[in-house]
């Protein structure tokens, strides 16, 4: 049912998911840019949908057949279904049902709450095909609001020592779980570059990050700054020293994680599933094979330990992102 020569698809159904190469039907599961390309259909979340049309703007001619979580539609043989993954706002998994066999690809997931975006539902399911980046045993995040309570009392006291704190986060939906945080706090922010763009469009899909202003706003030096990771080093920030910067990623729970980021801080705030999210996605979905992409090969012998079928699926290339 499921082949991953190149690229992830299901032939009987002619269906591929979150395929980099264009393709006559394709599942976008979210709208970060490992993920999402130009087809020639392609199905996705209305969210997802947006914003991809704001991402790859003047590339935008794909034909989006835009679906609501939890409808049934069908495909060929199969009755496919869109589910909240928890990732970003519009992030989606999606369940193929065909006579004998229920099959579902995560996508990028998390089982934690977020601010900004749906909560992630775990479907029963037969066939299995999550992303494990997090699969190793020291990957288990503290719970959300010790991270948030850190990330506001750093940037809390870097205000009062009359030194700007830098929030690096990707663009697309850590900036905004990040300025949610910040706001709920009270703390002022302004967002830069690409982070104001995608809050934008947050907005114009109903969801609030709680207010912000956009850079060149008097009072940055009053402010904590979310910027993308791409900004780092630049003019623009530069000119806000001193500046304290503070690195948000799941990495950040490896030792040494701050110097190798090259930041005053790391904290762990993740929009991907932890170690322990991973098996207590695999035990509620129940399925009778799993395969596995991205992360670390061995993840598969913890499922493997636990009594449940494993198979690695695919070389990393998630590792690479911040
Ligand atoms: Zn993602």
């Amino acid at each position: 049912m499921i082949s991953i020569d190149d690229e992830l698809h299901m032939p009987a159904i002619g269906l591929w998911m979150d395929a980099l190469r264009p393709r006559t039907l394709c599942f976008i599961s979210h709208a970060h840019s490992d993920h999402i390309s130009v087809h020639a259909r392609t199905i996705a979340t209305k969210a997802t949908a947006v914003l991809c049309r704001a991402r790859l703007a003047t590339r935008a001619a794909t034909d989006y057949e835009v679906r609501e979580f939890g409808e049934s539609f069908e495909c060929g043989d199969a009755h496919l279904t869109l589910l909240p993954a928890g990732h970003v706002l519009g992030s989606s998994q999606i369940a193929v049902r065909t006579e004998h066999t229920v099959t579902v690809y995560t996508g990028d997931f998390k089982l934690r709450a977020g601010r900004t975006h749906e909560p992630c539902e775990v479907p029963r399911c037969d066939t299995l095909v999550m992303e494990c980046t997090y699969g190793r045993p020291h990957y288990r995040f503290p719970q959300r609001r010790v991270v948030e309570e850190q990330l506001v009392q750093r940037c809390s006291a870097a205000l009062s020592r009359g030194i700007t704190p830098v929030v690096y986060a990707y663009a697309l939906g850590k900036a905004q779980e990040v300025i949610a945080a910040l706001r709920a706090a009270g703390l002022p922010v302004m967002a830069f570059g690409a982070v104001a763009r995608m809050c934008q469009v947050y907005e114009s899909l109903g969801v609030s990050v709680g207010g912000y202003d956009e850079q060149g706003a008097e009072g940055s030096r009053r402010c904590v700054v979310v910027a993308p990771p791409s900004l780092r080093r630049t003019r623009e920030l530069a000119a806000l020293a001193p500046i304290y910067e503070i690195a948000v990623t799941g990495w950040a729970v490896d030792a040494r994680a701050r110097l190798r980021l090259g930041v005053d801080c790391a904290l762990p705030l993740s929009d991907h599933a932890d170690f322990d999210e991973l098996l207590a996605y695999v035990r509620r979905a129940q399925p009778k094979q799993v395969y596995c992409l991205h992360g670390f090969p061995d993840f598969v012998h913890h499922l493997r330990r636990a009594g449940v079928k494993a198979r690695w699926f695919e070389p990393n290339r998630q590792l690479a992102l911040f």
